[in-house]
């Protein structure tokens, strides 16, 4: 995952907001759920805003899709996950709860990454009405 905003370039060019929109490809150990991969490129759609200060603040959203066993009745089965994500970079700042970027550009590889797993769901189910498999006792 190679995208990135050159901050200074943007600020040169005076374009302090925009918008950024790509597609990658999730690394598939981000999946915690047995049997299921992300089946598609994640699509993004990410606002970027450059405060005075450089910091910048990232909005937007991202979409995937989840395929495999459901996690009741294994069935195979998708699922489209779309949500809302944040961040906010602050230029050559410490570790702590911002992501930090230096030498005027941000590189979205670990925003990115967080946000995969901050939106995956804990386990995929084909539908309200599935049930587990009878374990049938001889
Ligand atoms: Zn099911």
């Amino acid at each position: 995952m190679a995208f990135k905003l050159d901050v200074r370039r943007a600020n040169a060019e005076k374009k302090y907001a925009g918008e950024l929109s790509f597609t990658f490809e999730a690394d598939a150990s981000l999946v915690e759920i047995p049997f299921v991969s992300i089946s598609s490129p994640v699509e993004a759609t990410l606002h970027y805003e450059i405060l005075e200060d450089d910091s910048v603040e990232i909005t937007g959203s991202l979409a995937f899709s989840l395929k495999g066993s459901c996690s009741r009745c294994l069935r195979e089965t998708q699922q489209r996950i779309v949500g809302d994500v944040e961040g906010y970079f602050v230029p050559d700042g410490e570790d702590g709860e911002d992501y930090s970027y230096s030498g005027g550009v941000i590189d979205f590889g670990e925003f990115l990454r967080d946000s995969v797993i901050f939106l995956m769901p804990a386990r995929l189910v084909c539908g309200d009405s599935c049930a587990a498999p009878d374990y049938k006792e001889d």
